[in-house]
């Protein structure tokens, strides 16, 4: 793949020795009682980053004594939302003077581009900031119409200990995306990051300590999706669970909540097409077609895996994402100017090829990549920019979230056909539409079955803006106002004024 532009070179050192990382439960770090520890090694480098203490049902069950003890003696649920906020501030500050050293490892443990993981981190500061302000003007409502002797003052408590599940495709990002509104809002928390990325939320531990969140109000606990991650969902002290991972594990956590009937807020896959009219700013929307799909090597929940193009435009259209794809810097996240890095596992890569593989049985053509790709130096753990056309809908790879840098291209006729098949999926997470007409637009906008449509853009996401999935994709909201009521339990205190209440029971009537 000669005409592709990929990048060997490094501009940033290996640290000289894995992290070792601990849990961090009731405000002390602790190993685990067993002394299990598990190995991440690069994808894209193949050394050891991190040696993380897994955890079981042990630590499991100290941090949710931890988080229930924390919430129910007050020491953060019944504190004022400045004081609150004051705590997240400092977390914002620190983060921002720490990411260099979490982009670092947040590059090594993922495989994604330096550049990319400094702007998650860096941003991840504002989550925090604007979690802060929630903290502070959230509140409830009174209703003085009720009569004149009535007054209803409905309140938002804190929903009390909630456990977050977060993956491995943007570590530090999710967690900034629940950790600070749950907090904002009163909560206390359990964590568990994938058993895949654990470093970064790890090391937050430090930056809590630092800003002076009180022990036990937030708890990290390394380990794997079962033991730890369940024994959080089915636990009786635990209020609500918030998780982002995949549909699949979804539906697991959905059923082992039921048992106890908490609160499940679910951020789960996503098969996103981007939508293009023939009379679209074709630059732009080609170029926003290629972030799309490259983006985080297409390992994103947002990625936009399907495009569905006129069929007027579909040849000309896919030419020139082919074009803008071999421009595309892939290669050594360790280089600033790289834009797309490695595949998390390599047995992700093997299932990325098999979607791939079984298109091109079924009759599709791939017209660009296809295959792993060997980035000199590195090794093989990097899979090809690749466009698959002449795909069905019936297609595994038209259906299924393949989470990887693959385009599948789809055409329409008509508007009708268009909304048609962009909500023919499972998924229901996000959609975006180009044209230069506002009524096609907005009616693919208003018909669109996604949670968050863009139209002329892809991706733009903001603090304020609520993000979550229908349909398969998930069941909530997070962040904006949306994300931090999640957090809230809403509780109506009505109040009369005087003795006004007329008796129920008729005294002096019986005999
Ligand atoms: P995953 O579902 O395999 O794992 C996610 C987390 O769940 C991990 O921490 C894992 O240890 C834990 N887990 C696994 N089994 C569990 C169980 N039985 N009980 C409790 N916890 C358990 O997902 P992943 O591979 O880490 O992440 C990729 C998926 O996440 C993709 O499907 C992607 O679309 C989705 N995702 C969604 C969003 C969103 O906002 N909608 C964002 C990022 C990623």
């Amino acid at each position: 793949m000669t005409d592709l532009t990929i990048i060997t070179k490094a501009d940033l050192a290996l640290p000289a020795e894995p992290l070792a990382l601990r849990h961090y439960i009731d405000g002390a770090w602790r190993d685990s009682a067993d002394g299990a520890v598990c190995e991440r090694i690069a994808p894209s480098h193949g050394v050891t980053v991190s040696r993380a203490a897994m955890g079981g049902v042990a630590e499991a069950d100290a941090a949710i004594a931890a988080a229930r003890h924390a919430f129910d003696d007050g020491r953060w649920s019944r504190i004022s939302g400045k004081d609150r906020a004051t705590v997240l501030l400092r977390v914002a500050d620190l983060i921002e003077e720490n990411v260099e050293r979490f982009a670092l490892i947040e590059t090594l443990e993922t495989g994604k581009p330096i550049t990319q993981a400094r702007g998650e981190v860096g941003g991840a500061a504002d989550l925090w900031r604007y979690a802060a302000a929630l903290a502070r003007t959230s509140h409830g409502d009174s209703h003085n119409t009720l009569g004149p002797d009535m007054l209803g003052v409905v309140l938002k408590e804190p929903i009390g200990v909630v456990s977050i599940i977060t993956p491995w495709n943007f570590p530090f990002w999710i967690l900034g995306q629940k950790l600070p509104f749950a907090l904002g809002a009163g909560c206390t928390c359990v964590v568990k990051p994938s058993e895949m990325t654990p470093s970064t939320t790890a090391l937050l531990a430090e930056l809590l300590d630092q800003a002076g969140l009180p022990p036990g109000v937030c708890n990290i606990v390394l380990g794997y999706g079962d033991p730890v991650g369940s024994r959080m969902v089915t636990h009786d002290d635990v209020d609500m669970v918030t998780f982002t991972g995949s549909t699949a594990v979804g539906k697991k956590i959905t059923a082992l909540a039921a048992g106890t009937l908490k609160k499940v807020a679910l951020e789960l896959g996503g098969k996103n097409p981007q939508v293009i009219f023939p009379d679209a700013d074709l630059d732009s929307a080609a170029d926003a077609v290629t972030f799309g799909v490259y983006f985080n090597t297409g390992q994103c929940c947002n990625s936009s895996s399907r495009i569905i193009v006129h069929e007027d435009i579909a040849d000309a259209f896919t030419a020139r994402v082919v074009a803008l794809s071999r421009q595309v810097a892939f290669g050594n996240p360790l280089n600033p100017d790289t834009q797309v890095g490695a595949i998390v596992t390599a047995a992700h890569q093997a299932k990325i090829d098999g979607y791939v593989r079984d298109a091109v049985a079924a009759g599709a053509e791939v017209c660009l990549g296809g295959g792993a790709l060997s980035v000199p130096g590195l090794g093989h753990q990097f899979y090809q920019p690749t466009i698959v056309r002449g795909v069905t809908p019936d297609m595994a790879i038209a259906r299924e979230e393949v989470f990887g840098p693959v385009l599948t291209v789809l055409t329409f006729r008509d508007a009708e056909e268009a909304i048609a098949l962009t909500n023919d999926a499972s998924y229901g997470l996000s959609a975006g539409v180009w044209s230069e007409n506002v009524h096609t637009c907005l009616d693919f906008a208003r018909r669109a079955a996604a949670g968050t449509v863009w139209t002329n853009t892809w991706m733009d996401g903001f603090p304020e803006i609520a993000f979550g999935g229908m349909k398969q994709s998930g069941q909530g909201r997070e962040i904006g106002q949306y994300g931090f009521d999640e957090f809230l339990e809403v509780k109506s205190v009505v109040m009369r004024i005087g003795r006004t209440r007329a008796p129920w029971v008729r005294t002096g009537t019986g005999g």
